[in-house]
């Protein structure tokens, strides 16, 4: 039986970027949320994250915006260069990119994104409560149960499961594995004055692309801190070893790239990695009053730098539905239209998500291509206008709540299609 006295509207388990922004998103809603972490304490493990406009218009909507833009860095350009011989491919001017949607392009701290959500869901007084491990989600009459570790149980109208990439939910409902890309990150964020010497951009976002390997480099917290992210390929995971994605091979997998790189690889923290791994796109994360969100729902490689801000999205989506109910009722009494609500949310967000994990999947193909596809790639990036925006229409602009606002995908232009001169390849 359920420990807690007063039954919450939504009970979300997770407490990570996901699930605790969906509690801002449906406690400004006029919900009554409830979120469960196995963890002792609510945080964020890692470094800096990269927020699109499609992100920041959502954080302006829920009066967070300024908040972050104080903690993280409104960054000038994100440039793309070849890992090789550090030469420039394309860029987008960040500034002309808030003008054309309406929001800023930003890098943050995760833990400061993470602690944004966190005050919020304070101040909006949603309940938070740690040091519980759900060991099973079910439907029951008018609603849906999760239950802990300890015994104790969770009912409420809707239950949330926000609980990541290895959700006991997802297991239930689509019943998938993780999927292994062999691809390891190693993160670090330093104090500036340590990267001062290296030429580094502390005004842009550097992502060094080439062969299964690159490495991300940005300004973080208002630019006293920086962040280094290197990934590459384990051959350690591709011969089938358990013991892959070790110190030894990050700096295997940098030999003969650009010096910038070399200079940034001994400021990684090497004492932990993040092994990659993905799921295949799920179209159904719904079951009765169970929903999926986050990772639990579409786990990216972060190649598009989306993974959080779809989590946020979903939840976003899944309140705009019930304030749009709300308005339209006409007994004020009226609770919310569940079934409803959550066949909009499952109507929109798994093909949103679908589209930016297989084309995550895709353009980490292309970062990581060698010989003849590298000068092929190398030649469409650096024929690129910068002020092209073809490629990122169907992301930055505002999040779909239908499937017919959801904007159509860009046209790929094949590798194969670039006839190179004869001769052309370095
Ligand atoms: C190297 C790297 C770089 C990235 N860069 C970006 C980027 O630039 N931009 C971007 O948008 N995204 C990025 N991402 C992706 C992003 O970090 C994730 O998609 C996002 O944090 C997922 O949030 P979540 O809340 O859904 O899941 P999680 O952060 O995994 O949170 C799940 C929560 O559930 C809890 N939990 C798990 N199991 C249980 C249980 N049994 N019971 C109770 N609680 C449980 C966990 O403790 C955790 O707090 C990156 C990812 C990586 C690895």
């Amino acid at each position: 039986m359920s420990t807690n006295v007063t039954k919450p509207d939504v009970v979300i388990v997770g407490g990570g970027i996901g699930g605790l922004s969906a509690a801002v998103s449906l406690t400004k809603a006029g919900l009554k949320v409830r979120v469960l972490e196995v963890a002792p304490e609510f945080g964020e493990v890692g470094a800096g994250l990269q927020i699109g406009p499609n992100c920041t218009r959502i954080l302006d909507d829920l009066g967070l915006l300024d908040e972050v833009k104080a903690l993280g860095v409104l960054v000038k350009n994100m440039v793309m260069k070849d890992a090789a011989d550090g030469s420039e491919l394309t860029r987008l001017d960040l500034g002309d990119l808030e003008k054309k949607y309406g929001y800023p392009y930003m890098v943050i701290h995760r833990s400061d994104l993470h602690g944004t959500f966190l005050r919020a869901c304070q101040r909006l007084g949603v309940e938070l409560i740690n040091n519980q491990k759900v060991v099973a989600y079910e439907n029951v009459p008018g609603g849906a149960r999760a239950t802990f570790a300890d015994g104790h149980v969770e009912e409420a109208e809707i239950v949330i499961a926000a609980d990541g990439l290895h959700s006991i939910a997802r297991e239930q409902i689509v019943g998938d594995q993780p999927v292994n890309s062999a691809y390891v990150a190693y993160r670090g964020a330093v104090m500036i004055d340590k990267v001062r010497e290296n030429d580094v951009s502390e005004t842009d976002v550097v992502v060094y692309i080439g062969p299964k390997c690159h490495f991300v480099q940005y300004p973080l917290r208002g630019g006293e801190m920086f962040n280094q992210v290197a990934v590459f390929e384990s051959p350690k995971a591709v011969a089938g070893l358990e013991d892959w994605g070790t110190p030894d091979e990050l700096d295997t997998a940098f030999e003969g790239m650009c010096t910038q790189i070399q200079k940034g690889l001994p400021l990684m923290w090497r004492d932990r990695w993040w092994r990659m791994f993905d799921r295949d796109p799920a179209m159904n994360w719904v079951d009765g009053r169970i929903a999926l969100l986050g990772d639990a729902a579409h786990p990216p490689l972060q190649y598009m730098a989306q993974g959080a801000i779809m989590a946020i999205e979903d939840g976003w989506v899944l309140s705009q539905h019930v304030i749009a109910q709300h308005a339209q009722r006409t007994d004020e009494s009226a609770g919310v239209d569940w079934d409803g609500a959550l066949a909009a949310y499952n109507a929109v967000r798994p093909e949103h998500c679908r589209r930016v994990l297989s084309t995550g999947r895709k353009w980490g193909q292309l970062w990581h291509v060698d010989g003849i596809k590298r000068e092929q790639r190398n030649h469409i990036l650096r024929s690129r206008d910068t002020y092209d925006y073809s490629f990122t229409e169907w992301i930055y602009g505002p999040t779909a709540l239908t499937p017919e606002q959801e904007p159509p995908l860009y046209a790929v232009i094949p590798l194969d299609s670039v006839k190179l001169p004869e001769g052309s390849l370095s």
